[in-house]
């Protein structure tokens, strides 16, 4: 089973690039985001707990979403191989992805240099609330405006996509999640990307890694 990690700022495409990997590939997209949205969607227990702080864009505690995460990995569907998005955000998170075992492993590094990108691309973020698929505004726009061109159900901004909460996630990025490239560069295992051009020439380097 192959895992592929996919590492970056917020707004450097994961998302986006996890979901044509899955079309591709075949390898299943599971992102920690969805799950723990799910989760505030359904309102369960954990849900009503971190609501308030996917909305400041802070993190959840790690044994929360590695929880999340451990039951999403029973199911038979990423027997093929999986490629996470989103997760892991900080070294603790890392160490125990590497106790799951897979077959082969690799961690693309989505990079981009140019803040005012990310915060644009954020901004104009749509999301479908019953598949998560991606659109963009500018870049990405669905064929009939603001309705998913799958379910056919209106598209939303999500919470956490406003400028006060992306300052908030691009600092907590800086500091807790930078580290976890330097674990995946000195394990030999990092391929870095350039993000900042246009989703299909992005895809077309992984594409050639993968
Ligand atoms: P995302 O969809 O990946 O941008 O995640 C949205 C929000 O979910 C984040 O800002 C965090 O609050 C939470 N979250 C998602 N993945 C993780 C993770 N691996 N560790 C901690 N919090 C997470």
């Amino acid at each position: 089973m192959k895992r592929v990690i996919l590492f970056g700022a917020p707004g450097s495409g994961k998302g986006t690039q996890a979901e044509a990997i899955e079309k591709r590939f075949g390898y299943v997209k599971v992102s920690t985001g969805d799950l723990i949205r799910a989760e505030v969607r359904m309102q369960s227990k954990i849900g009503l707990e971190v609501k308030a702080t996917i909305d400041k864009g802070e993190l959840i505690p790690d044994h929360v979403i590695l929880g999340l995460l451990k039951k999403r990995l029973q199911k038979d569907d990423i027997l093929n191989g999986y490629i996470v998005d989103g997760f892991p955000r900080t070294l603790a998170q890392a160490i125990e992805l590497s106790q799951m075992k897979v077959d082969s492993e690799i961690a693309i590094y989505l990079k981009i240099g140019n803040e005012s990108v990310i915060v644009q691309r954020l901004l104009s973020r749509l999301t479908c609330p019953r598949c998560n698929a991606i659109f963009s505004m500018i870049n990405n726009p669905p064929k009939v405006e603001g309705v998913c061109d799958s379910c056919g159900i209106a598209l939303r901004q999500r919470t956490d996509d406003n400028a006060e909460t992306i300052r908030n996630r691009i600092s907590i990025y800086r500091e807790q999640t930078k580290p976890v490239i330097s674990y995946y560069r000195e394990k030999g295992m990092l391929m870095e990307i350039d993000a900042s051009l246009p989703v299909e020439s992005v895809f077309k380097q992984i594409e050639e890694i993968l």
